[in-house]
């Protein structure tokens, strides 16, 4: 991956269970380079998930703490009930190292992300192929209670209500397609002239046909 120029945040939504997690980590797999935001969160933690690793988990006067004091970038309320932000500093250091950094975020915080950096940031909405696709992936994730399911569903809708806010839409139908597309956006974005690290590029091209006379 072309690491040089202005870095990206790769932002990518959708509607819980429709595969965000799973995509990226496609992505990851083949792009090692490619890191991952750890967001803070005030939500309790799963079975499985490390401290660290999947999310900081930390209290809602910790959260409120780190709001006030400016350390994260954006932050949200889903599902109507716990908040989620993202650390500011990784961010930053990304976007000045020209690395790509990928944030899995609401839609309240891709749109505050927009707002804030504009087209730093490459907006990505992961889209299931049918509602009923989507019900079907929540259920056996067999993560969440019934009552959580119904939570997740109607935020879904709020999510795809904001589809239209997006730079890309990928349907996760077939997994291995989904991946590839989002591959595809990332290596495309990577090649814009605003990123490319083109005048490098061109001086030492100009240099060699000096040398060549
Ligand atoms: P999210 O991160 O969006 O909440 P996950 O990545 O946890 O969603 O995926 C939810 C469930 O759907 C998981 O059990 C996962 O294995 C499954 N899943 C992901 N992508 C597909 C797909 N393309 N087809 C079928 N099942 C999928
Ligand atoms: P979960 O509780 O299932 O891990 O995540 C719930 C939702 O919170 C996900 O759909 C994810 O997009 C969103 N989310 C996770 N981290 C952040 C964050 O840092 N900021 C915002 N705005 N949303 C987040």
């Amino acid at each position: 991956m072309a690491d040089s120029g202005r870095g990206i945040l790769l932002v990518v939504s959708g509607p819980s269970g429709v595969g965000k997690g799973t995509v990226i980590s496609g992505l990851l797999e083949r792009y090692p380079d490619v890191e991952l935001s750890v967001s803070c969160t005030t939500r309790p933690r799963r079975q499985g998930e490390v401290d660290g690793e999947n999310y900081h988990f930390i209290s809602d006067s910790e959260f409120e703490q780190m709001r006030r004091s400016g350390e994260l970038l954006e932050w949200a309320q889903v599902h109507d009930r716990h908040f989620y932000g993202t650390p500011r500093e990784p961010a930053e250091q990304a976007l000045a190292m020209g690395r790509t950094l990928v944030l899995e975020i609401d839609y309240q915080g891709a749109r505050s992300i927009r707002e804030q950096l504009g087209d730093q940031a490459v907006l990505v909405f992961v889209a299931p192929p049918s509602w009923q696709a989507l019900i079907e992936r929540l259920r056996k994730r067999h993560t969440e209670s019934q009552q959580a399911i119904v939570e997740r569903l109607a935020s879904a809708r709020e999510e795809i209500e904001n589809m239209g806010m997006y730079n890309y839409v990928v349907v996760n139908d077939k997994l291995s397609e989904a991946i590839e597309q989002l591959v595809s956006i990332l290596l495309t974005e990577q090649q814009t002239i605003e990123r490319f690290d083109w005048r490098r590029l061109r001086d030492e091209l100009l240099a060699q046909a000096d040398e060549w006379g």
